[in-house]
Order: C-alpha cells, then sequence, then structure tokens
C-alpha cells in the first residue's frame, strides 16, 4: 500500500483520527498568524499534511492552560487518575491499526515496526497507571524530641515535554503517562517531523474525557519558532519541569536556557552504543542481536549499535553471517509487507550516514554490502555493514543514527572494554558471551546506563531507561520513571 499526500485520512479506519490542529486547552486550534508547515511521507516525498507553526505566544496560552488545569488535576484520587490513564491506553489499543498507519506514514519506519512502537507507547499507560497508586511517602524517626516527620510526595507542576521524531508515539507515552500519573499537567512539543502522532494522542485523550488542559500539544516548525518554543518551555516560571529526548547538543541549549528558572530537568540524549561479540558468543544470536539492536527504525534510536566490536579469532565468521543477513533485508515503502528498512527521517539524515561511509572508507575501511543512498524518491540508504573501520572515523565519535554497521576488530576484554568506553556519552551497551562471570564483570565496567547482555532489544515500559555522561540523567519507564514527576515535601510537626 503507498501513502500519498491526500489519501492517509482515507486509509484509517476512523479517519477523525487524522488532526492536523494544535491542542490547546481543549480546543483544536491554527497558528494564530495562520503560518502552517508541510508534513512530509518520508518514504515518497509527498506531503501529508499541513500543521500549523504556532508562535511563541500560543505556546505561553499552552503552559497557562496547563497551569490553570494542574490543581484539579493534581487534586484527583490517583484511583480515578488510574481510570484516566487505562481508558487511554484502551483506545490506544483499540486504534492501534490507525495509529500505526499514520505513524509509518509521517515517520517511516515499517508497518509491522509501527504497531510494535503502539503497543509499546501504550504500555507506558498501563505501567504508570499502577504505578499512579504506589506513590508512597514515609515516616521518619524525629531527632528532636517531641517531634514528627512525615514525607510526602506531590507532583511537580507543569511539565514541558519536548520529544523526537524517532519513536513518535512511544516518547510522548513514556513522559506522559508518568507525568498525568503523578498529577502534572503538560505541554508537549511535538517534532516538526511527526506531529500527527502526537495529536492522535490528543484526539485520544479528549475522546475518553480527560479534562481540558491537562494535555496542550503545540506544533512548531524546525527553525525560529521551534527555537523560540524551546525558550519560553525553558525560561516561563509556570513550568516546573522539562523532560527531554534528543540530540545532545540540544540538551545542552535547554539546559542553559532552563538555568534562570532553575527547572527540574531530565534529559534522554545522544548515544553512541558499544556491541560486543566476544568468542564465545553464540554467532547466529549475536548477529540476531546486531539486526535487532543497528537496524530497527533503519538504525534511528539512541540505543542502536553504534560500534560493533568482534573479538579476532570470530571476526570473518561474524562478519560475513552478518553480511548474509543484511544482503536479504528488503529495502522499500514502509507500507509494503516484508519491508525491513524504510526510509530515513529526511534527505539531511541520509547525508550524515554517506557522509561516515565515504570517511570510513577514506580511512580504510572496506564495504561488504550496501554503502549507498538509493536513488529516486523518498530518503533511503541501503543497509551497510563496513570491515576495518579505523577508530580514527567519524562514526566512532558521532552517532550515525542510520543503517550502517561498522565492524571493529579486538584481541582482549580489557582493550574492548577500554575502547567500549573511550567516549563521552553512555546511554546503552550491548555484549554476547556465554561465560557467567564476564557477564558480571564487564557489565560493571560498561559506562553506560543500560546493558544488554545476549540482547539486541533493552526497552520495556517496566525498567528504567537513561543514561550516564553526556547521555543525559534520570530514569524513564520503571519504578523510578515517576519520581521524575514528583518533589518530596517534608512535613515535620514540633511541640507533641
Ligand atoms: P535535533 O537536535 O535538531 O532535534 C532533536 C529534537 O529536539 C527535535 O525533534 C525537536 O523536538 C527538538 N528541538 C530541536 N531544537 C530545539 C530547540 N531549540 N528547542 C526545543 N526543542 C528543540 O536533532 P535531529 O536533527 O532531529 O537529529 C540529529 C541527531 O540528534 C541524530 O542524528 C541523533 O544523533 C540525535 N537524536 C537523538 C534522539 C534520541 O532518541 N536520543 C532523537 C532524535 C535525534
Amino acid at each position: 500500500m503507498t501513502i500519498h499526500g491526500q489519501n492517509l485520512a482515507s486509509q484509517l479506519s476512523n479517519p477523525s483520527l487524522l488532526r492536523t490542529k494544535g491542542y490547546i486547552n481543549g480546543e483544536w486550534v491554527d497558528a494564530s498568524d495562520d503560518a502552517k508547515f508541510p508534513v512530509i511521507n518520508p518514504a515518497t516525498g509527498a506531503q501529508l499534511a499541513e500543521v500549523p507553526n504556532m508562535p511563541c505566544g500560543q505556546v505561553t496560552a499552552a503552559i497557562e492552560a496547563a497551569h490553570a488545569a494542574f490543581p484539579s488535576w493534581s487534586a484527583l484520587t490517583a484511583y480515578q487518575r488510574q481510570s484516566y490513564l487505562l481508558k487511554l491506553h484502551a483506545a490506544m489499543e483499540s486504534h492501534h491499526e490507525d495509529l500505526a498507519l499514520i505513524l509509518t506514514a509521517e515517520n517511516g519506519k515499517p508497518l509491522a515496526e509501527a504497531k510494535g512502537e503502539i503497543a509499546y507507547g501504550a504500555g507506558f499507560l498501563s505501567w504508570f497507571a499502577a504505578e499512579a497508586l504506589r506513590t508512597y511517602g514515609h515516616t521518619v524517626p524525629a531527632a528532636i524530641p517531641n517531634q514528627r516527620n512525615t514525607i510526602i510526595r506531590q507532583p511537580v507542576g507543569v511539565c514541558g515535554l519536548i520529544t523526537p521524531w524517532n519513536f513518535p508515539n512511544a516518547m510522548i507515552t513514556r513522559k506522559l503517562a508518568p507525568a498525568l500519573a503523578a498529577g502534572c499537567t503538560v505541554v508537549v512539543k511535538a517534532p516538526a517531523e511527526t506531529p500527527l502522532s502526537a495529536l492522535v494522542i490528543c484526539a485520544l485523550a479528549e475522546g475518553v474525557g480527560i479534562p481540558k488542559g491537562v494535555i496542550n500539544v503545540v506544533v512548531v516548525d524546525k527553525g525560529p519558532r521551534e527555537a523560540a518554543c524551546g525558550m519560553e518551555l525553558c525560561v516561563n516560571p509556570l513550568v516546573s519541569k522539562i523532560s527531554f529526548t534528543g540530540s545532545t547538543a540540544v540538551g545542552r541549549l535547554l539546559m542553559q536556557q532552563s538555568a534562570s528558572t532553575l527547572k527540574k530537568l531530565s534529559f534522554e540524549l545522544g548515544g553512541n552504543a558499544a556491541f560486543m561479540v566476544f568468542d564465545d558468543a553464540d554467532l547466529d544470536l549475536a548477529v540476531e542481536g546486531t539486526i535487532a539492536s543497528k537496524f530497527r527504525a533503519s538504525g534511528q534510536t539512541c540505543v542502536c549499535a553504534n560500534r560493533i566490536f568482534v573479538q579476532s579469532n570470530v571476526y570473518d565468521e561474524f562478519a560475513h553471517r552478518l553480511a548474509t543477513r543484511v544482503k536479504a533485508m528488503k529495502v522499500g515503502n514502509p507500507m509494503d509487507e516484508g519491508v525491513n528498512i524504510g526510509p530515513l527521517v529526511n534527505d539531511r539524515a541520509v547525508d550524515k550516514v554517506e557522509r561516515h561511509v565515504t570517511d570510513a572508507v577514506g580511512k580504510g575501511a572496506t564495504v561488504v554490502c550496501g554503502g549507498s543512498r538509493v536513488s529516486g524518491h523518498g530518503s533511503f540508504f541501503e543497509p551497510t555493514v563496513l570491515t576495518n573501520v579505523s577508530p580514527k572515523s567519524a562514526l566512532t565519535s558521532e552517532e550515525t543514527f542510520g543503517p550502517l554497521a561498522a565492524l571493529f576488530k579486538f584481541d582482549t576484554e580489557e582493550d574492548v572494554i577500554e575502547e567500549a568506553n573511550n567516549t563521552d556519552v553512555g546511554l546503552g551497551g550491548y555484549f554476547y558471551t556465554q561465560d557467567v562471570s564476564r557477564v558480571y564483570r564487564v557489565a560493571e565496567k560498561m559506562q553506560v546506563g543500560m546493558v544488554g547482555v545476549n540482547t539486541g532489544v533493552i526497552s520495556q515500559p517496566c525498567i528504567p531507561f537513561g543514561g550516564v555522561k553526556q547521555s543525559g540523567f534520570g530514569r524513564e519507564g520503571g519504578k523510578s520513571g515517576i519520581d521524575e514527576y514528583m518533589i518530596e515535601k517534608l512535613i515535620t510537626v514540633g511541640n507533641i
């Protein structure tokens, strides 16, 4: 099925889910000056829709709406908020086909992966619906006679949620669900590449009766209005917290901008994951893990393997098996059955992969398969395997964010740990081994927030996601995910 501009709505079981206006204070709104920008299908280059390019004043209005909604939303019981989240979860599940179609149309990931993302994204709503009931406080024995100490937990307030295009649904629910469960209200800045997936969540939230002002979504194009929107969320004193997923460069900027109002922050930024294959690994499993970690979303995930280190004595065999598997991958329209590799998000992303290949080859790497952009419509790059990659290549220090598997050789465990840690970021990391003592020895030395051992998939709503070093701070998902949206308040009573 090929989706061209005007026919996305007609492909949906419920065409009213295709929303092309922002959502502020329970109203669907255009930009106040009527400015618009196009949403592009990266598989075809066709325009899918036009959405508002909102000026800063509407971001302020969204913040004020969230602020006005905060007292009543936070005063609900946790059971009432849980009920709303479960209804939104059910709505996402019952419309998951439509949500996946919208997601694939604007993001380009294969439809099967988009359905997986919707299930994953909905999983945050059910997980945090349960966690809403467990925001326990505690008491502490007093150091002062006749005094009692009670610590309660309260929602932090209005939250600015800034999310990227690579997981257009799940990056929103991973923030939205804990925020709402905690009692916060939100302003979401939808990514310019994938606003439709953000807006459909609002349509479902409206449908299940989430009160006006609790969720607001502002839509802005890349450029000056995005910068102004980011700035307003960071400097407006009515916003208490910013949660951001995206590049380290933008994270750094948002942190600087938030300094003037000292907001609570959680940032999930870029990674440069090492994927290590030891000579005692099951090589077939390691190849499957590499495919899952490297080529999911065409390599556009922040935890995707960026540097693949293979022990010398299994290097050639692993490279051969991986290349055989990669050559069999089908590149094409992500709506079509059996396609494994869709387009990258835009031509700029294709340019980056091409630059990394050219640079690596210039420094001695061999192209085993792929290696080129795909000519014609859409932003495609062939799934690629490079061997003999020099550590001096640009891709060693920069996240490629594309379908490029770069293989490096190592001799000893000590050497590869040192190489793996030789980066200023630390989000995910992986290794394959069948030696149990190595599992703990290596995992404990890796400077990352998440380690996958004998698996290429490390994300689930029930476990913490986040990084160390310049990959950011804070955790999303898991039992600590809701803490990012709450504050501890001490109530100490004297002279009892
Ligand atoms: P980018 O840094 O320009 O944008 C990332 C996201 O940040 C955008 O979706 C947008 O929502 C937001 N943003 C950008 N500028 C902003 C501003 N001034 N104020 C507020 N929000 C702002 O990155 P990109 O061009 O989309 O991708 C480039 C690289 O960023 C990728 O190659 C990858 O390395 C990294 N990236 C990482 C993730 C992740 O999941 N951690 C997601 C997207 C991009």
